[in-house]
């Protein structure tokens, strides 16, 4: 069968490493599509620092209006922390979040021959809800949900909605369907009763559709303690916001290191890969930066669209990733963050050479 060849990815290097890794990743996903006879098309947009000198934004209005006629992108750290005053806040990643509605952040954790791991059999999959939560920043229905009422009292309010606690479960439950069939739902309703027992409730609910799928709770601080003690025996995790970005920091350590960290934010009909880790302004020029993060990102990014496309070629090129960046690993090529002494540019060319 036929299908149409190419993929359009929008490019965003971004800050610090980003113009580091950034293209490394670019190269590979080519390398891997061109050998499953995809075409990739690539489209570059400022973002970051470099936009702000050249726009006046560091997410501009000719980026955003780009980005919502394409699909896939790619997009490096930002280091808004390093921007003048005006344009630290909303941070980047806050305004596309917002705007293109991704709610879903899929943050694997799996240990790779070569990267000595605490967890050597983990193998999990971190769902985390990106729209709302305990993070107060993400509470659209409530304005910003943090606010000090008096100089001496700050409140912060969660949210938990039905609607977006059921299109992250929904999304938890078809990712455990292309796994191995559990889906582990982190609370804190003993405390939290109202809202993380919502989200408790409601995922439960939808795991009644689900009849294929086994399905466990668990308390977010035992399944802190869990995944250290028992990480085998957790497949897919889903969870709100604030609690998935702390379980998914501590699996990715567990499964060997922060710069392995692969992550997808996605809606319905768009996706974003970005490498969990940020610009790493200590390193940035140097080239010695780590591109696994952003490479296994890239490779979760075809997949997502190897999905949604069913396209074999498209599957293909993301294992053909996963297998090229493990066999590099595997055979003791290694970048100064994991113990070795290989350059980004070495690392990245291991790669091409085995794709
Ligand atoms: P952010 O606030 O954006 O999450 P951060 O403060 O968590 O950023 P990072 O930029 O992720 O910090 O860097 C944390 C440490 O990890 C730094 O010492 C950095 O050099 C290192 N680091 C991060 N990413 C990489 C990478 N890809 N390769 C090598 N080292 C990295
Ligand atoms: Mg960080």
């Amino acid at each position: 069968m036929t299908e149409t060849q190419t993929v359009r990815l929008a490019v965003l290097e971004g800050d610090g490493i980003g113009p580091e890794v950034v293209p490394v990743a670019v190269d590979v996903a080519r390398r891997a599509l061109e050998a499953h006879g995809v075409e990739l098309a690539t489209v570059e947009l400022p973002f970051g620092a470099a936009a702000i000198e050249l726009h006046g934004a560091p997410v501009p209005e000719s980026t955003l209006d780009a980005l919502s006629g394409i699909e896939l992108w790619l997009v490096g750290p930002h280091d808004s922390a390093a921007y003048p005053p005006p344009f630290r806040h909303p941070a980047p990643g806050a305004v596309m979040r917002k705007q293109f509605d991704l709610f879903a952040n899929l943050r694997p954790a799996r240990a790779v021959a070569g990267v000595p791991a605490t967890a050597p059999d983990i193998d999990v999959l971190i769902v985390r809800e990106n729209s709302e939560g305990l993070y107060a920043d993400r509470n659209m229905a409530v304005g910003s949900g943090e606010f000090m009422p008096t100089p001496d009292v700050a409140l912060s309010v969660g949210l938990i909605t039905r609607a977006a606690t059921e299109r992250i479960a929904v999304e938890a439950f078809e990712a455990a369907r292309r796994r191995r069939g559990h889906v582990t739902v982190v609370h804190k309703a003993n405390v939290l009763r109202l809202t993380t027992g919502l989200f408790r409730d409601v995922c439960l609910q939808v795991s009644e559709r689900y009849p294929d799928i086994t399905v466990n709770t668990e308390h977010v601080d035992a399944m802190a303690a869990l995944l250290v003690r028992r990480p085998a025996d957790f497949d897919v995790v889903v969870t709100e916001n604030l609690f998935g970005d702390i379980l998914s920091d501590l699996a990715a350590e567990l499964s060997g290191s922060l710069g392995l960290a692969a992550s997808l934010n996605s809606s319905t009909d768009r996706a974003m890969a970005q490498a969990v880790h940020g610009a790493a302004p200590d390193i940035a020029g140097q080239g010695i930066a780590n591109p696994i993060a952003t490479i296994l990102s890239v490779a979760m990014l075809l997949r997502w669209e190897g999905e949604r496309r069913d396209s074999d070629a498209l599957r293909a090129a993301a294992d053909s990733i996963d297998g090229a960046v493990a066999h590099v690993l595997a055979d003791g090529l290694a970048t100064a963050d994991l113990g070795g002494t290989a350059s980004t540019g070495e690392f990245s060319s291991a790669v091409l050479a085995v794709l």
